[in-house]
């Protein structure tokens, strides 16, 4: 989990800025630390520090190597902690191979010991450095470049992507269950983690295949499975969407894709508009569904099983990605799984996939990029169509994830009238976005509270979940989400005078709210405090968070609305980076 680059420039101009500049757009996959080398006049020089990109190349100009090819990484430390000699790119022990990589060398204690024994020596505490060791190796008995790689990936165990940066002026990247992407311009060629790195810079682009390495030096590429059998894969046009990636008038990217929200919602899946009907009967011939994702993805999943049954009449089974595999059992060729992901690429999805698969379970999809190694492992995918997020925490994705669980609806159900409906969702969501005062007040008032817990009944147990991991991601503030009727089960004894509790308590037709005011009651009982986030005003919340009025289905999209902007702004007022918040990464491609 990071990025990976690499370039190989066909002119005579440096590379090092534009790989600072690539670096910076995909640091939302790993953050911690920061690295580049170059190769100038056949040797390799190496600049790297911890922390953002922004950072690291003020104190160490990584924008001034010179060379026209060169490597570059932004770390999120599995193996070895947070430091200068940790972070990337790795050299071999004679100094003639660079690595970046991205992922885990499962066996690297075994071959770090076999390479010692043959007298090599090692700088850092990474699972990564195994990587130029041994494929130098392996070229010092007189390997030519192809065989060694061949031969050094049949030694690797574990998920991983390189690229390898070589003295012949030759890049190695190499593709096994991470991402990495070739990307073809006038003025060179390029390698990344993701299509952001190079967008700028390519017209067009090849996606390897997991197994699958290539050869790229200035006069062309070659690409090659790990048996050694060329391979030819066809180039294709990227849009050019890929490289608008700014902030514009906001100070963070999570504000401003909060915001998105007005316009994202509508757009969801309207670029699969086929694949509905896919789904639909796909999802209506199956004996059971089970439906998969990780962190806001799952939250996505559990509101899927609060809003299916009644409309549909179909019973969904959400499974956590990283616990699929204790659920052997449950999957054949009459079984579908629903897979949900922002990245489509994050490893417990994939491997969750993976698994299902192998039981010939139908597989359906639901993912921002539609390019990504889950779209293709489905049978069909709709695409959330909300744009890249860069803010680590999910927002813009959430919404557009559950608006297309609404369509799907429709399809089962058209007297529904979802779609016409979604002018309004939006029009509540500008409210909520034109009203932040009672959220911005209320956070304030927060900002050193140590727990916050969020209670929701029904599809709102859900969004209490989603509320509070955004709360946690961003503010580092202990949240929990429970199920408002499980309070008495336990929670309760949590409650004191110095306890915050926020009830999601829209006015329904009595499905929750009655029941939601016991609960209160109770709370209140036990001197603890209550923040509503309800259309309608109570005397007895202690604070409110008003909720535009809205045909009662909607209001799952709406109510996150408060708690996305909350985890904002708590994480402003605590001095945070709200859009890159600690120990985490966007796409989280390791176990
Ligand atoms: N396992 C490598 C490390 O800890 C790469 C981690 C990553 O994907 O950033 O340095």
């Amino acid at each position: 989990m990071c990025s990976i680059i690499g370039c190989i420039h066909n002119s005579n101009l440096d590379v090092a800025n534009v790989l600072v500049e690539s670096m910076g757009k995909m640091e939302y996959r790993g953050y911690d630390s920061v690295g580049l080398a170059t190769l100038s006049d056949r040797e390799i020089l190496i600049k790297k520090g911890i922390g953002r990109v922004s950072h690291v190349n003020k104190e160490l100009s990584l924008n001034e190597l010179k060379g026209e090819i060169g490597i570059g990484h932004t770390r999120w430390a599995t193996h070895g902690g947070v430091t200068q000699s940790n972070a990337h790119p790795h050299v071999c022990a004679r100094s003639e191979i660079a690595v970046v990589h991205n992922g885990i060398i499962e066996n690297y204690l075994d071959l770090k010991n076999q390479l010692k024994n043959k007298g090599m020596t090692f700088k850092s505490d990474t699972d990564t450095e195994v990587i130029p060791n041994l494929l130098s190796s392996i070229i010092i008995e007189g390997n030519d470049l192809k065989n060694a790689v061949i031969k050094t990936v049949s030694k690797l165990t574990g998920q991983y992507s390189f690229i390898a940066m070589l003295k012949d002026k030759s890049l190695v990247g190499v593709k096994n269950h991470e991402p990495l992407i070739l990307g073809l311009g006038s003025d060179g060629y390029y390698l990344s983690s993701d299509i952001l790195g190079f967008a700028k810079h390519v017209d067009k682009v090849i996606y390897l295949d997991d197994e699958q390495f290539v050869i790229v030096n200035p006069s062309g590429y070659t690409i090659y499975d790990f048996k050694g059998n060329l391979v030819n894969l066809i180039p294709t046009k990227i849009s050019k969407t890929s490289e608008n990636v700014e902030k514009g008038k906001y100070e963070h990217f999570t504000i401003k894709e909060i915001h998105e929200q007005t316009s994202t919602v509508l757009q969801s899946g309207i670029e699969s508009l086929d694949e509905f009907d896919t789904f639909f009967n796909i999802l209506k011939t199956s004996k059971r569904v089970y439906v998969t994702g990780s962190g806001t993805s799952y939250n996505t999943a559990l509101v899927a099983k609060y809003l299916f049954p009644k409309i549909t009449g179909i019973s969904i089974e959400p499974i956590m990605s990283s616990e699929m595999k204790f659920f052997d059992d449950c999957f054949n060729e009459d079984t579908t799984l629903v897979a949900i992901s922002q990245s489509g690429e994050s490893t417990d999805v994939l491997n969750a996939v993976a698994f299902a698969k192998e039981k010939n379970s139908k597989i359906l999809s639901i993912v921002n990029t539609t390019t990504s190694s889950l779209a293709k492992a489905s049978d069909s995918f709709i695409g959330l169509n909300c744009g890249y997020e860069v803010g680590v925490a999910a927002t813009k994705s959430f919404t557009s994830q559950i608006t297309i669980l609404y369509r799907l609806l429709e399809k089962f159900d058209p007297s529904q009238k979802i779609s016409s409906q979604l002018n309004s969702v939006v029009d509540a969501i500008s409210k909520i976005l034109e009203n932040q005062k009672p959220v911005i007040d209320i956070s304030h008032a927060l900002k050193n509270i140590n727990n916050l817990y969020i209670l929701g009944r029904g599809v709102h147990y859900p969004i209490a979940k989603e509320g509070a991991l955004k709360i946690k991601e961003l503010s580092y503030i202990h949240a929990e989400g429970f199920a408002a009727g499980e309070l008495k089960h336990g929670p309760l004894a949590l409650m004191d005078e110095d306890t915050y509790v926020i009830v999601i308590n829209p006015k329904d037709d009595g499905s929750t709210y009655a029941d939601n005011l016991s609960n209160i009651s109770e709370i209140k009982s036990r001197g603890a405090k209550i923040i509503g986030v309800s259309d309608e005003f109570n005397q007895i919340y202690d604070y409110w968070i008003p909720l535009p009025t809205l045909p009662k289905l909607f209001y799952p999209l709406i109510e996150t609305i408060p708690f996305q902007l909350m985890a904002y702004y708590l994480s402003i007022e605590r001095g945070n980076d709200p859009d890159y918040p600690r120990n985490l990464a966007k796409c989280v491609t390791v176990k």
